[in-house]
């Protein structure tokens, strides 16, 4: 025990696999990703080659650990965090795919869910898995892959493996070939019932699901096996699978009720740890699982911005106004506030706590004077909006408010957007050292199965604040400001209703 110093996290993702080698104290020694191609079969549907999900994380595991130079026997563990919901089916004797994995964004089934829905299962979906029905899970994914391929009868003869990204590298990459996933992954599915924690009967007949066809649901830190020998030439456990916003959440330390992290990328995912009890959100958010530990379940509330640094690019790539994404922050600070501008960019519609996809992008309170400067703060500025909806959300779900809010993702490297979060939320902003927080959460889940820390407070010390915000701004201007993006959603939500 004593030479191993390392943890490995494979952080499979939507357009690239990365491999990422940290201390036990959790910091960073080296990363190595790549990545692959993206297919688009039709207008709205998304597909990965499955053989360059393998040989991308592979290689990049095996790029990591030679940049890092270090000996393959120090690493204690590895963990597996991956892109959610996105659905693979294989073949149990060969392991060979029988379709190209149908990604999380893949649009395909949306017409099955209309049915689901006018059919009344909504409100079982919604209690059962805390989800709202949507095409986004793996649930309608794996249907339409059965009709398509016309597997029932094999899949009823456990000849046919479905798994979600986790289930397909733990297949491929630990020796034995385990059929598992662990109750994160699983709860992305529309098949996993949170309150029994395992799959749901009435579910399954739902979509006709084979049982025979489902991994086995495994706890969030727990040894599934060793990784293959032929990969780095040692006998490695793998002690983890985790999605990656999950990951995310534990890597960002919140252990207790109530902790709240905010990952900025394309879009922002807001997760908050919301206990071992399970509760529904009455504010639009979905309850999913934060993680399960000894068989033990800790719950979350979830929330997500669909253009979060997706309008920074919208910015660039449409607009012109900037040319790189970093450009907006100086851009902005340019003008001392947008002049009462608000962009609302539903480019795709609202999610929570709005739930509307016929709102478009809208902008308004311009005059004369206005210029790109204040156009492209209130672009900055409206993910802080939208943040601040989810954040204010859970508050309203937990009856009381977090102290702090934790950040990562690549847009926290916005100081701007940054403190403006802080002033309009009312509380700290906190981001950590290590803004790889979804590897560093796999990677701590993984150590934590092979008992390299005690607890989750030897777990936490692997985190550290690097800089903090703290809110600045009085508090009449910022209700002003709150109540001027509540007046320009209005607008929004209007224009589409006019539809
Ligand atoms: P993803 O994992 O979704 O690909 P990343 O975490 O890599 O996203 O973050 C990239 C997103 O963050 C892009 O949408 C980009 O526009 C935005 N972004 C990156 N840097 C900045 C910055 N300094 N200011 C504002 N937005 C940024």
């Amino acid at each position: 025990m004593m030479n191993k110093r390392y943890l490995v996290a494979l952080d499979q993702g939507t357009t690239s696999s990365r491999a990422v080698v940290f201390t036990l104290e959790g910091h960073m020694i080296c990363q190595a990703a790549q990545e692959f191609p993206q297919h688009y079969p039709h207008p709205g549907w998304v597909e990965h080659d499955p053989a360059d999900i393998l040989s991308t994380q592979i290689e990049s595991l095996r790029a990591a650990v030679r940049k890092a130079e270090i000996d393959p026997e120090e690493i204690a563990a590895i963990g597996i965090t991956n892109q959610r919901e996105t659905t693979f089916v294989w073949d149990r004797e060969t392991g060979a795919c029988l379709h190209n994995a149908i990604v999380w964004q893949c649009r395909r089934t949306a017409p099955l869910v209309d049915t689901l829905v006018a059919q009344g299962y909504g409100p079982v979906i919604r209690e059962k898995t805390g989800l709202v029905a949507d095409a986004y899970f793996s649930g309608t994914k794996l249907k339409w892959l059965l009709d398509e391929l016309n597997l029932r009868e094999r899949a009823r003869k456990g000849e046919v493996c479905f798994g979600t990204v986790d289930s397909f590298l733990a297949w491929h990459l630990v020796e034995g070939h385990p059929h598992v996933t662990d109750a994160t992954n699983a709860g992305r599915t529309m098949l996993f019932n949170l309150h029994t924690q395992d799959w749901d009967d009435e579910l399954l007949a739902m979509l006709d699901i084979p049982r025979e066809m489902l991994p086995k649901v495994v706890d969030t830190a727990q040894v599934i096996g060793f990784l293959r020998q032929d990969l780095l030439g040692v006998k490695i456990p793998v002690a983890s699978l985790v999605g990656d916003q999950h990951a995310a959440l534990f890597g960002q330390a919140c252990f207790a009720q109530g902790d709240v992290k905010n990952t900025y990328g394309t879009g922002c995912f807001m997760l908050m740890n919301a206990g071992e009890e399970f509760r529904l959100s009455k504010n639009g958010l979905i309850t999913t699982m934060a993680w399960r530990l000894n068989g033990k379940p800790t719950y979350a509330f979830e929330g997500s911005v669909f253009m979060g640094g997706a309008t920074i690019q919208w910015l660039r790539d449409e607009m012109h106004m900037i040319s790189t994404a970093a450009e907006s922050e100086a851009v902005a600070a340019g003008v001392a506030d947008t002049g009462g501008v608000y962009l609302v960019p539903a480019f795709t519609g609202l999610g929570a706590p709005y739930w509307n996809m016929y709102t478009r992008g809208t902008l308004v309170g311009m005059t004369r004077g206005t210029g790109r400067a204040h156009i492209v703060r209130a672009a900055l500025e409206s993910i802080a909006y939208q943040s601040r909806d989810l954040f204010a959300a859970m508050a309203r779900d937990c009856g009381t408010s977090s102290a702090a809010l934790r950040v990562d993702g690549g847009a926290s490297a916005n100081q701007l957007l940054m403190q403006f979060q802080a002033d309009l939320m009312n509380v700290p902003v906190l981001r950590p050292a290590v803004l790889e927080t979804t590897a560093l959460g796999a990677a701590l889940l993984a150590g934590l199965a092979v008992g390299m820390y005690s607890d989750l407070k030897e777990t936490a010390a692997g985190w550290h604040v690097a800089d903090t915000f703290e809110p600045h701004m009085e508090e009449a201007l910022r209700q002003e400001k709150i109540h001027g993006w509540r007046r320009a959603v209005d607008a929004a939500l209007h224009w589409a209703e006019e539809r």
